[in-house]
């Protein structure tokens, strides 16, 4: 058993309340007790106790959809001329560096950059979509073995397309059924998944019917880029004669297990179908502006009951930092100071706990008894009284990555006072670039 104790809690969730001095106790994978100190510490004086002395103590981070296979576009040069829309974004970069990605080493380095570098920044949990046509059969569990090494909780899936040709989209429907059978029966286990969809634009109705099948008979919900660009919308009219939420509707994607990335250019009716079949939204502000693709109808998504949740795309690895973004966005697209902040704040501290717990048996991001270990220890010393009403305003505008002290995940310690316990950071970090270099030879 271990403690966290005289820590300034914050137990996040519907009842969210702040408890100074307060101890978490956590047996195995899960929280025992939430309490005085001083209590728990005399009736379990056997147990290993970590002195927060202080610091804030959260629920770890959940990045409700990150691509860790992006590590290496980080300070690629590409030739010709820069890309002018999403669509050549896609081709100029992500879909020629995604055919790229072949070795063994490559997928493990991605992932395990991305990984350690959110950890650094808090993130428990990480909501994957994966990409590696260079190398799809086995790829998830090379995904699966780096986060097991570093010790992050993840949900793996690979995006199934066309782009590729008819092999290449079967062997990604294979790989996700694989998967998601390998993991089925271990709902404790530290690694979860779903079936990866790219995108309305590079998926056929045939594809579309084979993956429903397929995922039908596994009972999982889908993981899909939705009208991020209005290319998507584009080629949905022109494929279907509907709009990219109409054509995913119809093809029976939506649902209460299906994640909708973006959701960008989406009219009235489709946020209304999006409400109804409860379907939840990823939103990922920085993405979404460096792509130059617009922002999501916020607002009116929330006013119609859809459930939002916040990723980064894998522009960055930092929850904090999308948080930050997300808050402000809102305020320039509506012209309103007031738009977002409460949305913005359901979306990192409830919806994504909520998605989260569509892949484990018991709860996450909230700081409760029965809810999984999965705990950040941010060294941030207020300078005004900080509540569980205000604790969201000392996110925005105090608490940064450089904060994050320590960080439990499965209730283990992956960091502890600054310093990764599972893996050498430097070392990673060191062979990453080697195996960059090489993968930078073929782009
Ligand atoms: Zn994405």
């Amino acid at each position: 058993m271990k403690i966290i104790g005289h820590g300034n809690i914050i137990t996040c969730g519907e009842d969210n309340h702040f408890m100074s001095d307060g101890a978490i106790l956590i047996k195995g994978n899960k929280i025992i007790e939430v309490g005085d100190t001083s209590s728990i510490q005399s009736r379990y004086p056997e147990a290993e106790f970590f002195n927060a002395n202080g610091k804030l103590v959260l629920p770890g981070f959940i990045n409700a959809h990150m691509h860790l296979y992006s590590t290496f576009s980080r300070g690629m040069a590409l030739s010709g001329e820069p890309a002018r829309n999403f669509k050549e974004i896609l081709e100029k970069l992500w879909w020629k560096l995604d055919k790229e990605l072949k070795s063994e080493d490559e997928i493990y380095y991605s992932a395990m950059v991305s990984m350690l570098e959110g950890i650094k920044c808090g993130t428990t949990s990480i909501i994957d979509h994966h990409a590696s046509f260079g190398l799809i059969n086995g790829s998830l569990d090379i995904i699966e073995r780096a986060a097991k090494d570093c010790g992050v909780r993840s949900v793996l899936c690979f995006e199934t397309s066309d782009r590729w040709g008819k092999n290449l989209c079967s062997e990604s429907i294979e790989e996700n059924v694989r998967f998601i059978k390998k993991t089925r029966s271990d709902r404790d286990s530290l690694i979860s998944s779903t079936f990866g969809l790219h995108a309305s634009l590079t998926l056929s109705d045939d594809t579309l019917r084979r993956c429903l099948e397929e995922a039908s008979i596994l009972n999982s919900g889908f993981h899909v880029h939705v009208a991020e660009g209005i290319e998507d919308v584009e080629d949905s009219l022109s494929k279907s004669g509907k709009r990219v939420v109409e054509r995913l509707y119809d093809a029976g994607i939506l649902s209460e297990k299906t994640l909708a990335v973006h959701c960008v250019h989406i009219n009235e009716r489709e946020i209304a179908l999006l409400s109804t079949t409860k379907t939840n939204v990823v939103h990922n502000p920085e993405s979404n502006m460096n792509n130059a693709v617009g922002v999501p109808p916020i607002i009116e998504m929330d006013k119609a009951g859809v459930r939002m949740a916040l990723g980064t795309d894998g522009y960055t690895p930092s929850m904090l930092e999308s948080l930050k973004v997300a808050y402000i966005l809102p305020k320039l697209k509506y012209e309103d100071p007031r738009a977002g902040n409460d949305v913005v704040e359901r979306m990192l501290f409830r919806n994504n706990a909520h998605i989260l717990g569509l892949y484990f048996n018991n709860p996450a991001g909230i700081i409760k008894e029965g809810a999984l270990a999965d705990i950040v220890v941010l060294d941030y010393s207020p300078p005004t009284p900080l509540n569980s009403i205000n604790y969201f305003y000392h996110m925005i505008f105090g608490i940064r990555d450089s904060d994050v002290d320590s960080v439990l995940i499965n209730g283990e310690f992956v960091f502890k006072n600054r310093e990764f316990t599972k893996v050498d950071y430097e070392e990673v970090m060191a062979k990453s670039r080697e195996v960059a270099k090489r993968f930078w030879e073929k782009m």
